[in-house]
């Protein structure tokens, strides 16, 4: 009998989950499981959730799609000869989700971080329980520190020393720690050397905040960072410690917020340019009003696709020219809900053009940089609820929201060049203020924290921050105010270069993989298998964020598990089954 090949999965998210139902799968399809046995690395206590959608995180930690957005399939029964892979539900049908029977007038409801973690365990576990039996899976609970690779195999170095052999290595590592900032490593030093003060560098767990020993009703907490890590930590920060929203009106989720006295005195967000998200609609109803048709749709991927299949475009113009005939119609199509009716067809595409290619540019349809962070979040929600008539800026996100699926799909494996991917990156990561946006509820929450003068918003406009005796001074031309916790709440970015975990490191000093570009991830084929330096093709392969640059689009859950587990898992099939008749790699 032929010796089977070995697979390493290192990490066991919701991608290593996927690669791994992708590659039995297919096998079990074929009647031949047998030929591939694997070990799954992660680092943490459950495999499929990992560490975003871990089980024990508090439960004001949030998911920032609806339970109506969260489509993520089934997986589909197969059986070959001596192998069942059971069916498991969709999330709508696990969570007991009804598309018919949502009213679409009712606000969608989000579900906590938590929830979506105990679904992709029983998913996992449920294909495991199968494999483990059979002989052909083990799961590793430790954290994998190099991998190296002999020109025969890998070589996989667990955190206790232990080293294991694979054949093929799949890195599903998602989220790596990068490099701190010049302003994080001195104040990582300040902190050191103040124990009257606490930083905290990456705000999860949020429970570590809460049970640090200067945290007092007294103290103000400094919040870097005005997205969605900063909407979790506020509500840990308030909920986390007794305090209670109180919904006064149901429509609007409008709320007020009711003291425990254990929350802190202040909560001070800031960031670079003070913006606040925008929320996504606050009903199915709502949102259908910026729904591109099925044939904008395609029409819309065919245009992009040809264009970066021919690689000849210098900038992300191409897209923007694309999206902006369907924005315009849909902005048309919202009548006496656009904010403003009196213009031309060229005046609109103009203005949407202008301001998808520079941020800075601004004009009557747009909400104003200038306007108070406060005023914003309340025109946003008004036009996330349908109250208030909408912005052509929150118009363009929401359109530009519905039309990612397709455009991560046309513009992933592009033949354009790394800078143009970059811009386009640039241009997605820039608009995901208004696209990746929050509930109203967590905008709802932040203005009643506002009310309850806990959120201070006066120095959320990047404040001038200095080191005192007493912790960090925020400061504005008319205000100041000294912090004495700090928490980090940016995430780090999807920066090969600047990622610093171990195991990414090892694979940087091995020269096994180079980045797209100075700014993005790992170079892969759309196998899936990194690009070396050389030219050389091995069978180590990279899904997720770290890919980001080849693939655009990695950063949620339901491209976990698109088709791109697949064409990794079709290459592995190709590569284990042309060894077996003795060829090369
Ligand atoms: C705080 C946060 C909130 C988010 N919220 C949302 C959201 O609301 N909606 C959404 O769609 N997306 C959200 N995301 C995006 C998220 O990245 C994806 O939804 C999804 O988790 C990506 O899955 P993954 O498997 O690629 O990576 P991850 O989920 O990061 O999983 C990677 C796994 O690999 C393990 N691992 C890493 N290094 C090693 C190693 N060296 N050895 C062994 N194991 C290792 C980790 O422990 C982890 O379990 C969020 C991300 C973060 C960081």
């Amino acid at each position: 009998m032929i010796e089977p090949k070995k697979l390493a999965i290192v990490g066991g998210g919701p991608r290593g989950l996927a690669a791994l139902e992708s590659i039995y799968c297919s096998l079990v399809a074929k009647g031949i499981p047998n030929i591939l046995k694997t070990q799954l690395f992660e680092a943490r206590q459950l495999p499929g959730a990992g560490l975003v959608y871990d089980i024990s995180q508090p439960d004001t930690n949030w998911l920032n799609f609806s339970q109506r957005a969260l489509t993520l399939a089934k997986r589909d029964r197969v059986k070959c000869e001596f192998l069942v892979i059971p069916e498991f539900p969709s999330y709508h049908d696990w969570s007991g989700y009804i598309e018919s029977k949502d009213s679409c007038l009712l606000p969608d409801t989000f579900p906590l971080r938590s929830t979506l973690g105990k679904y992709l365990n029983e998913r996992f576990e449920s294909i495991a329980y199968v494999l483990k039996k059979a002989q052909l899976l083990e799961v590793i609970l430790i954290e994998v520190m190099e991998t190296e690779w002999n020109n025969e195999n890998f070589r996989i170095i667990a955190k206790d020393g232990t080293v294991y052999n694979a054949d093929e290595l799949v890195l599903t590592i998602g989220h790596q720690p990068t490099k701190h900032s010049e302003q994080m490593v001195q104040w990582i030093a300040y902190n050191r050397e103040n124990s009257s003060v606490d930083l905290f560098t990456d705000p999860y767990p949020v429970e570590r905040v809460l049970s640090s020993d200067v945290l007092t009703p007294g103290s103000v907490v400094a919040l870097r960072g005005f997205g969605l890590a900063m909407i979790d930590m506020m509500r840990a920060l308030t909920i986390g410690l007794g305090g209670k929203f109180r919904t006064t009106d149901a429509s609007t989720k409008e709320l007020t917020y009711v003291k425990s006295g254990r929350e802190p005195f202040r909560i001070i967000p800031f960031s670079l340019d003070g913006l606040p998200m925008s929320p996504k609609p606050l009903n199915s109803e709502i949102d259908h009003w910026f729904l591109p048709t099925e044939s904008e749709k395609v029409i819309f991927g065919n245009q992009i696709r040809t264009i970066a299949k021919e690689g000849e475009s210098s900038s992300p113009l191409f897209i923007i020219e694309a999206i902006s005939t369907i924005i315009l119609r849909v902005y048309k199509g919202l009548g006496d809900k656009a904010a403003i009716k009196t213009c031309s067809d060229d005046e609109l595409i103009s203005v949407i053009i202008a301001w998808l290619n520079n941020s800075d540019f601004e004009h009557r349809l747009l909400i104003a940089k200038s306007d108070l962070p406060l005023d914003v979040m309340k025109a946003f929600i008004g036009m996330a609820c349908g109250t208030k008539s909408a912005s052509l800026d929150f118009c363009i996100g929401q359109v530009w929201r519905h039309c990612q699926p397709i455009l991560y799909k046309s513009v992933s494996f592009s033949n354009l060049k790394d800078n143009v991917i970059a811009d386009i990156i640039g241009l997605d990561e820039r608009l995901k203020r208004y696209s990746y946006g929050p509930p109203v509820e967590s905008l709802q929450q932040l203005l009643a924290l506002v009310d309850a003068e806990i959120l201070d918003l006066k120095f959320i406009d990047n404040p001038n921050i200095s080191t005192t005796k007493k912790g960090w001074k925020l400061a504005t031309n008319n205000d100041k105010i000294v912090a004495n916790i700090m928490v980090n709440s940016v995430l780090d970015p999807a920066k090969l270069l600047e990622m610093n975990s171990s195991i990414v490191r090892h694979l940087l000093e091995e020269s096994l993989v180079k980045p797209v570009h100075g700014k993005l991830g790992i170079k892969t084929k759309k196998n899936a298998c990194v690009q070396l330096a050389k030219g050389e093709v091995i069978p180590l392969a990279v899904l997720g964020r770290l890919s980001k640059g080849t693939i655009v689009g990695v950063d949620a859950v339901l491209q976990c598990f698109e088709d791109r587990a697949n064409f990794w898992s079709n290459g592995v099939f190709e590569r284990i089954t042309n060894l077996k008749k003795g060829s090369k790699v």
